[in-house]
């Protein structure tokens, strides 16, 4: 980096001003030193030029008086030593110059001094020169100071600025914009040189930028990569305005330039996280499912078939038991690499959640491939132990096969068909394989079943609402409650969420619900308000839900039954949701936004799209998904508390509050505490308390 002045920052700033005077003649020093002290300034005497520069060094005066004539060592020679110690010419020279020398007063200049009084002396226009210099020079130690802080500012920001002439057609860039990019000469720059450190891929869209900004007069913004060697390659994003002259033709660009590699590099980790298991590095079930839909459609022209198989480990609970979680853990990392060395390159190896795995083979010609494989594994299985934990362990799978197009044409199907083989396969006791067939069906005819209860359900009362209290890091206060619909089913019991939200997407049944939660969340709310607990409540949006033409309508006809005020109501959607139709999301969020509401984004970090986008949702809030508190220090640490910390600075560096959710360890609540979070919930705190276990919990705050 260009070194920054430290030393006009280390210079004390004095109450009196202290005067350096350095005459040899004592007469005239003791009467200098008198006019000055009665103007209330510090002063110290040096009789000739050597002492000067001793005390200049020692004692940094803010202002010198010098005699021009003086023996051994005279004004110029004294002076021109003293700026070698003041390179920043921070503190002024006054010299002392017989009346109207004036080649003795351009020698003075020359060998740095800031002003000259003549001799003899004026003494009432004396303390005005003194007076006028020094104010002269604070003004001057102040502008220093914040340039050094715009400096400072900037280099922190990583950013920079740049401008272009137009008419010399040279690029003007700054030393700390040179170095941040790692470009060596900087001298004369003209587009064509800049364009050699754009990488291939992106040099198009940066040429056509700055050639339309210098032809056109267009601003741009835009984010690329800069190489000056493979090694040393950054992402930047610039922005310009462009200055046009008289007859309103471009004339100068200006431009800023941010280096955002750190945020590319945590926005790739997120990336990557989003579409892979923590543990074995393997696709999750969101990848699994993209590629799923790949193979499908490329199916669809082939003739070829496309097999799901799912695999679960046989008593794996035993063995996490016995021999520990670290040794379970391990035998799902040991577990990947064992399918992932049978399978062919073009299938995919998946982790679908906890010991469940997952095969995708992509294009069956015969289904002897698919026997083939399955008969394998089990080979392999009996053949080879693995070495856990200082024993040999010899594991067995239950394996629950679907086929496109035989069992379903799509995704789900094939997965839930696949689901209810294995299913059956673990039934049957176990280390076998099942194939779907379809008297499996009566999952279907569950399902048809549970619609028509949930029905019912919504208006014979069934459901209610459980309030998960939210409190702030500061002082664990309560601040805010989410929303949780419970079914209570009659004969089934206690059915969650996670089994009826989608089934009331699927049939439509979401609008009534999500008005009944609605309606009753915030009326619940208004009624703890009037009992004097101001707390904000959290509203969760299904997709359909927020898709709904009349939800903005909706949300203000609630507000307005209730009675509660719109700052206490958050919206909760999820990133997915959100980008489903991204243009229209950003729409809707605005109007909901009008009602004086706020809005959440659920489930943070886990749909992770593209920041840019994430930038125009007019958010209030992020909550930061549970999957990324629960790797912050977990056992083993495979530094998934990194991924915790990067998601927390990307939500900071968007300027929202952020509520972590499924807070569990005291260790994870002071991590979050310590990089920035504001509000968590989970059972650290609470679970899920009914409207009565929750007014009793705000009683007794
Ligand atoms: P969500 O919005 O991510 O809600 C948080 C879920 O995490 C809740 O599960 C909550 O009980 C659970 N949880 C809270 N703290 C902890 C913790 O410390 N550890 C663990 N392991 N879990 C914790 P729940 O109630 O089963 O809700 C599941 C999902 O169902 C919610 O996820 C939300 O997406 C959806 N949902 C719930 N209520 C509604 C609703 O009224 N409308 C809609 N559309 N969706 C809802
Ligand atoms: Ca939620
Ligand atoms: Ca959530």
């Amino acid at each position: 980096m260009p070194n920054t002045p430290q030393l006009e920052l280390a210079i004390a700033e004095r109450a009196t001003p202290l005067l350096l005077v350095v005459d040899d003649d004592p007469v005239l020093r003791g009467m200098l030193k008198t006019a000055l002290q009665r103007h209330q300034y510090d002063v110290i005497e040096a009789p000739n030029g050597a002492e000067a520069i001793e005390i200049f060094r020692n004692y940094r005066p803010d202002m010198v008086l010098l005699d021009v004539l003086m023996p051994v060592m005279n004004g110029y020679e004294t002076c021109e030593a003293i700026r070698k110690l003041d390179p920043e010419r921070t503190v002024p020279v006054l010299m002392l110059t017989g009346l109207d020398d004036v080649e003795s007063i351009d020698r003075a200049f020359d060998a740095g001094a800031t002003d000259f009084i003549t001799k003899p002396i004026n003494w009432s226009l004396f303390a005005q020169r003194v007076r006028y210099a020094l104010q002269a020079r604070n003004m001057d130690f102040a502008l220093r100071k914040s340039q050094h802080r715009i400096r400072y500012a900037l280099q922190v920001a990583k950013l920079g600025y740049w401008d272009w002439d137009l008419k010399s057609n040279h690029f003007n860039i700054p030393a700390n914009v040179l170095y941040m990019l790692g470009i060596d000469n900087g001298d004369n720059l003209q587009l064509s040189d800049l364009l050699v450190y754009i990488p291939d891929e992106d040099k198009d869209k940066v040429e056509r930028a700055f050639i339309d900004a210098r032809d056109k007069g267009l601003n741009f913004a835009l984010e690329h990569r800069v190489a000056t060697s493979e090694h040393n390659q950054h992402y930047v994003f610039q922005q310009c305005d462009v200055i046009t002259d008289d007859d309103g033709k471009p004339r100068y660009v200006l431009g800023t330039i941010q280096d955002i590699s750190a945020l590319k590099r945590a926005e790739d980790m997120i990336l990557h996280q989003a579409y892979h298991d923590q543990l074995t590095d393997l696709p999750n079930q969101t990848l699994y499912k993209d590629r799923l839909y790949h193979a499908l459609k490329v199916a669809e022209h082939s003739k070829k078939k496309v097999a799901v198989i799912l695999l679960d480990i046989d008593r794996f609970q035993v063995i996490n038991e016995s021999l520990g979680h670290d040794a379970g853990d391990m035998l799902l990392v040991e577990f990947a690499g064992f399918l992932n060395r049978l399978i062919q390159e073009s299938d995919t190896v998946s982790r679908i959640s906890g010991n469940e795995f997952a095969l995708l083979l992509e294009s069956v010609n015969e289904m002897d491939e698919v026997h083939e494989v399955i008969r394998n594994i089990r080979q392999s299985l009996y053949d080879n132990a693995f070495g856990l934990a200082g024993e040999q362990v010899y594991i067995k799978v239950s394996m629950g096969i679907a086929l496109y197009p035989d069992d379903d044409f799509n995704a789900e199907g094939l997965m839930q068909y696949a689901n209810a083989a294995m299913r059956k396969a673990k039934a049957q006791g176990g280390d076998q394989e099942c194939f779907y067939t379809t008297n499996m069906n009566r999952r279907v005819h569950d399902r048809l079943r549970m619609e028509r209860d949930l029905r019912l359900a919504l208006e014979q009362d069934q459901l209610e609402i459980f309030y998960q209290p939210q409190v702030s890091v500061n002082n664990r206060k309560i601040v805010a409650a989410e929303a949780l619909v419970r079914w209570n089913h009659p004969e089934q019991g206690n059915i969650p969420p996670f089994r009826f939200v989608p089934l009331a997407e699927e049939t439509g049944l979401i609008h009534a619900l999500g008005r009944w939660v609605l309606h009753k969340a915030i009326c619940q709310t208004r009624e703890w308000h009037d009992q004097g607990h101001t707390l904000r409540v959290g509203i969760n949006l299904s997709a359909r839900q927020f898709m709904q033409k009349d939800l903005v309508q909706q949300v203000e006809q609630v507000i307005e039954e209730c009675g509660l005020s719109p700052e206490y109501i958050d919206l909760e959607i999820t990133e997915s949701i959100a980008m489903q139709d991204a243009e229209n999301s950003i729409k809707k969020m605005h109007a909901l936004k009008q009602l004086g509401i706020n809005l959440s984004m659920d489930d943070f970090g886990t749909g992770y799209s593209s920041l840019s986008y994430l930038h125009q949702f007019p958010l209030d809030v992020l909550k930061i998904d549970r999957s990324f508190v629960k790797g912050i220090m977990g056992e083993g640490n495979k530094g998934e508390g990194a991924i915790a910390r990067a998601v927390l600075a990307m939500a900071q560096s968007m300027g929202l509050e952020v509520v972590a959710e499924g807070v569990e360890t005291e260790q994870q609540f002071q991590f979050l505490k310590q990089y920035g979070c504001h509000i968590v919930q989970g059972y650290l705190i609470s679970q899920p308390l009914n409207t009565e276990t929750f007014s009793d919990l705000l009683m007794q705050t």
